[in-house]
């Protein structure tokens, strides 16, 4: 594994596909002027814009529920245990990693975790929509970079060892325009991790109040991620244990709010701490190897080939 930090990574000019190699700063300085065409890419509050006509539109999410989720994120068994499984798979299989990109990072709880997971050189959070990113500031040390993008088209080259899309790319028509930018923007050797809903047959009202465009079929992820340029070093299911509440909370009616709907907040702590000793338990078991063959969500780890 050592050496692959010896690799030269670039940023990459999204008007004129230029690079220009990253020496040791940030991978996106706010106000970059590519030295190929002189174009200035634009800046709001120290955060690069990349596709500022995108930015805080509702094009597959709802800029307003980042308030809700930072609200209910912290506490909530799904997040906690999701954490604990994204953390403990790049722990496991990319342990020397120090370059991260996490793409759609939302208010930042996710890259928060991974901040205090290990030293990092480099930790750099992305979204299409800026709102989320004032949350990730709060939580995240000054030296986190943030930056605006639409993650189909990802302005760098290697420059990192370990990139991560976390319940993402199901909100993107051309999930695979995604995979494809996340490859180049991984250097070869490094990893990584993408979760994912699964199962359509679980497809309900909170997919669409979430403005998923699907749900993944078995295999699905495994063979997209092979498409675009990665090998597959672990793949399971997510809330396999919850998988026999899943499928009944979906066929009996509710009276719920759309919110609660989307993100199966409706739970006393009572129950959700009783469903988070059972996620624990589950990631325990996942991080030892097992593969759950069904569950809510697919997570896979690649490697970039
Ligand atoms: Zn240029």
């Amino acid at each position: 594994m050592h050496g692959m930090s010896d690799n030269a990574a670039f940023r990459r000019c999204l008007i004129c596909s230029a690079v220009e190699q990253i020496d040791g700063e940030r991978v996106w300085p706010p106000g970059w002027l590519c030295p190929a065409c002189g174009h200035v890419f634009p800046q709001a509050d120290g955060v690069p814009l990349f596709a500022p006509e995108l930015a805080d539109s509702i094009s597959g999410f709802d800029p307003k529920a980042f308030e809700y989720l930072a609200e209910h994120e912290p506490g909530h068994f799904w997040f906690v245990a999701r954490n604990l499984l994204l953390v403990g798979l790049a722990d496991k299989f990319f342990p020397h990693a120090r370059r991260f990109l996490e793409i759609g990072c939302g208010t930042g709880f996710v890259l928060r975790d991974f901040a205090r997971s290990r030293r990092w050189e480099r930790l750099v959070g992305s979204e299409l929509h800026p709102a989320g990113l004032a949350h990730a500031r709060q939580r995240l040390p000054s030296e986190v970079e943030f930056v605006q993008m639409d993650a189909r088209d990802i302005p760098a080259v290697g420059a990192f060892d370990l990139t991560g899309a976390f319940d993402v790319i199901e909100h993107i028509a051309d999930d695979e325009a995604v995979l494809r930018a996340l490859r180049s923007a991984t250097e070869t050797g490094g990893g990584t991790i993408i979760a994912v809903p699964q199962h359509q047959w679980l497809w309900s009202r909170a997919d669409e109040v979430a403005h998923h465009e699907r749900r993944y079929g078995r295999g699905e992820l495994e063979a997209k991620l092979r498409r675009n340029g990665f090998d597959i070093l672990f793949s399971s299911s997510f809330t396999a244990l919850l998988l026999p509440l899943m499928a009944a909370s979906r066929l009996v009616a509710r009276r719920r709010s759309a919110d609660e709907d989307a993100y199966e907040f409706g739970l006393s702590s009572a129950a959700n701490r009783v469903l988070l000793a059972i996620l624990r338990a589950e990631v325990r078991l996942t991080l030892a190897g097992v593969s759950w063959p069904a569950g809510g969500s697919r997570v896979v780890v690649g490697r970039a080939a």
